[in-house]
């Protein structure tokens, strides 16, 4: 099969598209042929180097496809049927995977993390990652769900607990983790403050529901929250942005309000006054993707239309590196696809 593999770590060009044996699944696994893989940040730290990863490596966490070979102890599927994949990967017998908090095993990792990913045109995956689809989503829509939605729903449901009539602000409205987060939060019935690096950007989250944008180039994030919010500050900051604004979103909170965060994409060292922590009674919490219950939750709304994947572009696999780039650059609003030829 053609594959995209790095043998080293670095820039783009360390991205090579080359053949290689097809994988051969195990009875009780599932083969899928990949028709459409979306990118993430990770995949951009994995191929710059990130400890755990073996190489050669395959990259790429988000697949949706079709099953093309099914193993011997697996029922339930048919072949050509139209899935998506869970992006991860976990012990399944240890007592946190008993118990449903797979995202909390030992070997708990993502696909295309420690594990070969999807960037390729054939994968094989444990049965309970595959998860059939509705035909009102094609490949590229559904590739552009399960990791970032899965974060946002964990970080908001599972983890800050939202009720209905918060308030929420949520860093980086146009990145695949905002979008989602923008659109569980208005599922809650909350009112939805964001931030954007352009006016475009701004207007396509007010399309997918957030009451108030903030251009952070050009406005002061706790100057605007304080404005919109009578001084009180928000219920909940949705963190992924990191140093760049991490003391913004920390004024930003009311009084026993909520930080969570699942990423540190301008940086991960920060500092925090103590002094606000305790005496302003804050809560800061660490996410790291999700449970599969809350991946089949989540979905559940994104296959009743609930919940909506943005799209930005596609690239062929072949392209890999084009791919990169552009995801790189940040003038997407959503999610960067790659796709095998078919
Ligand atoms: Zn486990």
């Amino acid at each position: 099969m053609k594959a995209v593999r790095i043998h080293q770590f670095g820039g783009p060009e360390v991205l090579t598209y080359e053949d290689i044996p097809d994988p051969e699944p195990r009875k009780d696994q599932v083969l899928v042929r990949v028709r459409a893989c979306s990118l993430n940040h990770l995949d951009l730290w994995v191929r710059q180097g990130l400890p755990g990863v073996k190489l050669p490596h395959i990259p790429g966490s988000d697949v949706a496809g079709e099953v093309a070979a099914i193993g011997d102890y697996v029922t339930g599927f048919t072949l050509g049927q139209r899935v998506v994949v869970a992006p991860m990967h976990y012990c399944g017998r240890c007592v946190k995977c008993v118990a449903g908090l797979q995202n909390q095993c030992r070997e708990f990792t993502v696909l295309g993390n420690a594990v070969d990913g999807g960037d390729c045109e054939l994968i094989a995956v444990p049965a309970a990652n595959v998860i059939p689809i509705p035909h009102s989503l094609d490949f590229n829509q559904a590739a552009s769900v399960p990791l970032v939605f899965v974060t946002a729903w964990h970080m908001l449901v599972g983890l800050a607990g939202v009720r209905p009539g918060q308030t929420v602000l949520v860093l980086g409205g146009s990145s695949g983790v905002g979008i989602a987060a923008i659109q569980i939060a208005k599922l809650f019935h909350c009112r939805v403050i964001t931030t954007a690096g352009n006016e475009a950007k701004l207007e396509k989250a007010h399309a997918l529901g957030a009451d108030h944008g903030i251009d952070h180039y050009k406005q002061k994030i706790s100057d605007e929250v304080r404005k919109l919010t009578n001084k009180q500050g928000v219920d909940i900051v949705v963190e992924h942005v990191g140093l760049a604004t991490w003391d913004e979103s920390i004024r930003s909170l009311k009084t026993a309000g909520t930080l969570v965060t699942c990423g540190a994409t301008t940086g991960p060292n920060v500092a925090i006054d103590l002094r606000h922590l305790f005496a302003r009674q804050l809560r800061l919490l660490g996410s790291y993707m999700g449970t599969m219950a809350e991946l089949h939750e989540v979905l559940g709304h994104v296959f009743a239309g609930r919940l909506k994947p943005v799209v930005d572009r596609c690239f062929p696999l072949s392209e890999i590196r084009a791919a990169h780039e552009y995801l790189a650059s940040s003038q997407m609003f959503g999610k960067v696809v790659v796709n095998p030829s078919v």
